[in-house]
């Protein structure tokens, strides 16, 4: 959270006033007062802005929009208050997929660790439900979430998803499969946290059933939407999409034609053309061959 407030000198003398036990010695010179505790830091600069900075910046900064009388501006804040709710201030493992309903390309899981102190640095990429982010800011956001949030992320590709298919697999097994190994894969680095959501796909009883088995981790919760209740989710759905884009770059380029995302009318078109020119058998390397698009790209 990071928001900016500009006082007049009365008001200044007022805040001032008010975060005295908690001021501290500015170390740059062009910040005027510091105030800093473990929840928020206020630095007030020379020309009286004023940045309210911290878990708990947009409380303090919304208490002076109040004083001002001023209506808060909050862009940056309205996802934040979205994700204050049991977990807001619990270390969770959050993990989501994609490729599930892309014809073309693998499925991609990503399992990420997130708690409160990451909240300052996630601010300043507006995280929120990956399905609201254009492929272009996820390419560009994701690397930088990647070198800093922890995280553990499992491509199945083609081969092996149709490969899993054609023993009996269905999508939602997959899906547990997945999400229970790369949540395993995280653990396995040594992290420290509270809670495991997964992003709900199937019941809690055939989640068990699916991983009956697997060796599973008994201790997650099920949450629907969860990219909406922790941000561990929202993080571990862009870099999954990252990953995603990424791997259909990558095949794209192998087989020299752009491959469309999703299943539509453009992604039978393009199927047909790659059956046209490279014939049946290439379609285990690139596309969830089970799918019903294959029948119409096939007959
Ligand atoms: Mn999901």
């Amino acid at each position: 959270m990071k928001t900016v407030l500009e006082l007049n000198d009365k008001f200044l003398s007022k805040l001032v006033n008010y975060y005295k036990p908690y001021q501290e010695k500015p170390n740059t010179p062009h910040i005027k007062y510091l105030f800093k505790t473990d929840e928020f830091t206020i630095n007030v600069y020379h020309s009286n802005k004023v940045l309210f900075q911290g878990e708990f910046a947009e409380e303090e900064y919304v208490k002076w929009t109040k004083v001002l009388d001023i209506k808060p501006d909050l862009p940056k804040a309205i996802n934040q208050t979205a994700y204050m709710n049991e977990y807001y201030k619990k270390n969770v493992i959050g993990s989501d997929e994609v490729g599930t309903g892309d014809y073309f390309g693998p499925v991609v899981v990503t399992a990420a660790l997130v708690g409160p102190k990451d909240y300052p640095f996630l601010s300043t990429y507006h995280i929120q439900d990956s399905k609201n982010i254009k492929d272009e800011m996820i390419l560009k956001i994701a690397p930088h979430l990647m070198k800093t949030i922890k995280h553990h992320t499992l491509v199945l590709n083609n081969k092996k998803y149709n490969q899993l298919v054609n023993e009996g697999y269905n999508m939602n097994k997959i899906k547990a499969y997945l999400h229970n190994h790369a949540i395993k894969k995280l653990r396995a680095k040594n992290v420290e946290y509270d809670t495991i959501i997964v992003d709900q796909f199937c019941s809690r009883q055939n989640y068990d059933k699916y991983l009956i088995d697997q060796e599973s981790i008994k201790q997650i919760t099920l949450i629907e939407k969860a990219e909406s209740i922790h941000q561990s989710v929202a993080v571990a759905a862009i870099i999954a999409r990252y990953t995603f884009l990424k791997e259909m770059d990558r095949l794209s380029e192998e087989i020299n034609i752009t491959l469309p995302k999703g299943a539509s009318a453009s992604v039978d078109a393009i199927g047909k053309l790659i059956y046209l020119k490279h014939g049946k058998d290439i379609f285990d390397d690139i596309a969830k061959v089970n799918f019903k698009t294959s029948k119409k790209i096939w007959d």
